[in-house]
């Protein structure tokens, strides 16, 4: 099936449910009034002469526009490009330009930047334009900006007036357009998160996301009536696939507490609305739990969600399941390019392993573990992972050689992560094998060193890179961010790894810093870090 297809089923099924609730816009629908507003939108881009297959970009923040976009453009068979609401003049002009969009949705501001005049110095032309008439030199294949909001910017189309009641006949041509889709038709565009260097776009089908969302759902043992609070971004497959998918798959309720992610509107959010689940990247755990106002809040309605992104220290995991009564909370591991997720925790896995492991294989995918010879290592060993099945991507959009290095022909997604998977099936990202460090001729796993240092009562945070040296060839550095108010000295916190962990995973560099370099997803960026550390030490 496509997209459109299951969400106008799901819609009939649970019509009068609730679908979508978006806090900061007072927005809260039906599964009836969202499949209409999503028929209107669906209508508006199409009477726009928007035809299937072509792109159309989004940046925006959280919204309920962009929840319309999602699954208008499926239904219209337009492949949306996601675009980071991080980005600049330069990043958007790229995006826009590599995968050829002829469209732009986008948001008037985002917190301190303007999206308008960031568009409009792209696009000198907009401002002469008749609305939906763009040729700029910058910009070639783009034809339209769209805005959302309910002022009018010269110019642009706006958003709203794409919501009119549409006549028989648009309706009609619709369903021809919805019709004439096929499930493996590309369907979205998603920026990887950067993480390792510059974003890659991986274009992903009906069948590849749908798919997905429906197995998170299933690991999550989600039902019509659970309600699940989104603080990830949508522009990321978190919040569109493991959010929004996983929802409409299994009738229950999409809430949003706030544009981006913040602390406090999540704990208003999860008790004012009663939300049974939750996710977030393990940062957004952290500052949810240390929030000053964390204790006035009622959190007992939560049961499950899910943690993933990066790695879950062990500690913060123990105050999920103790203090957010998140005892059914699954870990999921994925990444952009399998649509995302590929291993999952089930909620009743013992949280001993869900701290340890990041669960089991999702149904229908395969896995294997190798060398780098790519033969396939000894259960327990540690060696790439790869991966294959429904959930892998089409491809990088207009990077053919790229898509080549990452899928090789016999259709393994090359993860790019070490793993180890143990006799029960239980996987362990070990880390990113570019993260690995090696230290006179012994591999060392950033991760080991980071978890030790995290039982320092004065660690708040910690980081581990390897930094070039001449006599090991790598030497490892530790950056450690303090709880507040406290001190520290390297030689203090050498010594509490003296005796503890074997001397050569001690780190000869350490750093105190405020904050770590990170994408918008909460990652952090440790190839900054490296960077950052060359500089230094020359
Ligand atoms: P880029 O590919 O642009 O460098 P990225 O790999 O961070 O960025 P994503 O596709 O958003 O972009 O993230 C996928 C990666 O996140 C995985 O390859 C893995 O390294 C990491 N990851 C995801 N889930 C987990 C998890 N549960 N535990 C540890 N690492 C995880
Ligand atoms: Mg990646």
């Amino acid at each position: 099936q496509t997209i459109g297809q299951y969400f106008d089923a799901t819609c009939a099924r649970h019509a009068t449910r609730e679908a979508l609730v978006v806090r900061q816009q007072s927005v809260r629908w039906s599964y009836a009034d969202l499949h209409e507003q999503v028929e209107r939108l669906a209508c508006g881009l199409q009477r726009l002469g928007l035809k299937p297959g072509e792109r159309i970009g989004i940046w925006s923040q959280n919204n309920v526009e962009w929840v319309l976009m999602q699954f208008a453009s499926a239904k219209a068979g337009l492949v949306l490009v996601n675009i980071n609401p991080a980005y600049r003049r330069a990043e958007l002009e790229y995006a826009l330009n590599k995968v050829g969009c002829r469209a732009l949705v986008l948001s008037p501001s985002f917190k301190s930047s303007d999206y308008l005049e960031m568009v409009n110095d792209l696009a000198p032309e907009l401002a002469h334009c008749t609305p939906g008439a763009l040729r700029a030199a910058r910009l070639p294949t783009l034809e339209m900006v769209i805005r959302m909001g309910d002022e009018a910017s010269p110019g642009m189309l706006n958003f709203n007036r794409l919501l009119t009641e549409p006549t028989d006949a648009e309706r009609a041509m619709l369903a021809d357009t919805g019709a004439g889709l096929q499930f493996d038709d590309p369907i979205n565009i998603q920026f990887t998160s950067g993480t390792t260097g510059s974003p890659k776009g991986a274009t992903l089908s009906h069948h590849n996301i749908l798919n997905n969302g429906f197995f998170v759902g299933e690991a999550m043992k989600l039902v019509p009536g659970d309600r699940l609070c989104i603080p990830v971004p949508l522009y990321h497959c978190f919040g569109m696939v493991l959010g929004n998918l996983a929802c409409l798959t299994h009738g229950a309720t999409m809430i949003f507490p706030s544009e981006s992610f913040e602390a406090l509107a999540v704990l208003q959010t999860v008790a004012e609305e009663k939300c049974t689940a939750l996710h977030g990247v393990p940062t957004m755990f952290i500052s949810v739990l240390d929030h000053p106002r964390f204790g006035e809040f009622d959190l007992s309605t939560l049961r499950t969600g899910i943690m993933a992104g990066s790695p879950c220290p062990i500690e913060v995991m123990k105050r999920v399941v103790d203090t957010m009564h998140m005892g059914e909370v699954t870990i999921a591991y994925g990444m952009t390019e399998t649509s995302p997720v590929s291993f999952q925790s089930a909620t009743d896995t013992p949280v001993e392993r869900k701290v340890s492991t990041v669960g089991l294989i999702h149904p229908h995918l395969e896995v294997k573990i190798v060398d780098g010879e790519g033969r396939i290592v000894p259960r327990g060993e540690t060696g790439e992972l790869l991966t294959r099945g429904y959930s892998v991507m089409l491809g990088y959009w207009g990077d053919d050689a790229k898509t080549r290095e990452a899928i090789d022909p016999a259709g393994w997604m090359h993860t790019g992560d070490l793993a180890v998977i143990d006799e029960a099936g239980y996987c362990n990202i070990v880390g990113r094998a570019k993260d690995m460090v090696i230290r006179g001729g012994e591999n060392v796993y950033p991760r080991e060193i980071e978890e030790f240092l995290y039982r320092h009562p004065k660690i708040q945070d910690v980081q581990v890179i390897g930094v070039p040296d001449d006599r090991f060839g790598e030497e490892l550095c530790a950056w450690i961010r303090l709880r507040d108010g406290e001190t520290a000295s390297a030689d203090e916190i050498r010594a509490f790894c003296q005796g503890q962990i074997a001397h050569y995973k001690i780190p000869r560099y350490i750093e105190f810093v405020d904050s770590f370099p990170m994408t918008i997803t909460g990652k952090i960026q440790k190839f900054m870090m490296r960077q950052q550390m060359k500089e230094k030490l020359g």
